[in-house]
């Protein structure tokens, strides 16, 4: 895109084994606008023209979306950190927020959107959700702005994060392209390598259903894209003793043997899955 700024890079990669370059505040322009909630959003540039001539695209066929949070700065993060940590409790707050440092949205080129369905605003995380349908228009659409899907499903295991249909990112419209027809994460697109699909063996289970052993499942990729230069290769369920376990095997970037090991899980009070320990086989 011919506004794209020199200074920047709009292939950043901010991931959970990823921070921030500590320089990037001088590396970006970036622009203030008013959501339709009243709210003050901080965008990078050329990522947010780019969703406007987006947003207007959208909106020539009735759909309108708006930004709930694209800049934020890791003092913000910190602070969502506490806020989130003092409502939902230490373990839920490490599985939704990311470490101040390591959040995409400190780019600026990270846009969250929200919908706004016959007048009204939908920006609940879970109430976003239930417009699949809308979001895959929506996404169709993106490429063409040079956004991409950042956290697409069933790649928890490179990306970090589950599927989240209103995180967009800005690559800029070739790596866009290429990053979407070739169905690649951006982490798969820098390196130029497509990740092993790993086996995910779900077992059988009197105790859960398969949603919840899906969500275990994700659990466990998700804290497992924190770890360098490791390649997933097959996560299966295998019951439960004092905890729920499931087996992993993964290689790494240096050794192609299969090494092996455990997760344990359990559910909190609150009711949601955590993770307790990870025990390598010998
Ligand atoms: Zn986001």
């Amino acid at each position: 895109m011919e506004t794209e700024n020199r200074k920047t890079d709009y292939l950043i990669l901010v991931n959970k084994q990823n921070p921030l370059p500590d320089d990037w505040s001088e590396r970006i322009d970036t622009v203030h606008c008013t959501n339709s909630l009243g709210m003050d959003v901080e965008a990078e540039i050329t990522a947010y023209e780019a969703y406007l001539k987006l947003k207007e695209d959208l909106e020539n066929d009735d759909i309108i979306v708006d930004l709930d949070s694209a800049l934020r700065s890791k003092e913000i993060q910190e602070q969502i950190a506490a806020d989130f940590t003092k409502e939902y409790g230490e373990e839920y707050t490490a599985k939704i927020v990311a470490v101040p440092g390591y959040s995409e949205h400190h780019t600026g080129l990270a846009l969250d959107l929200y919908l706004n369905v016959n007048g009204e605003d939908i920006y609940f995380n879970f109430e976003m959700m239930e417009y699949a349908p809308l979001w895959e228009k929506i996404h169709q659409r993106i490429t063409d702005y040079g956004f991409i899907l950042r956290y697409p499903r069933e790649r928890e295991h490179i990306t970090g994060y589950v599927y989240e249909p209103w995180h967009i990112r800005y690559v800029g419209c070739e790596a866009a392209r290429e990053i979407h027809d070739q169905k690649l994460t951006l982490e798969e697109y820098l390196k130029g390598e497509r990740e092993y699909v790993p086996l995910i063996d779900y077992g059988h289970s009197e105790l859960y259903t398969a949603e919840e052993l899906r969500e275990m499942a994700i659990l466990i990729k998700c804290r497992f894209a924190a770890w360098r230069g490791c390649h997933l290769r097959s996560l299966a369920y295998a019951g439960n003793g004092e905890k729920t376990v499931f087996v992993m095997k993964y290689v790494t970037d240096t050794d192609s043997e299969e090494k092996e090991g455990s997760w344990f899980l359990r559910k909190t009070t609150r009711g949601d899955w955590v993770i307790d320990r990870y025990l390598a086989s010998e």
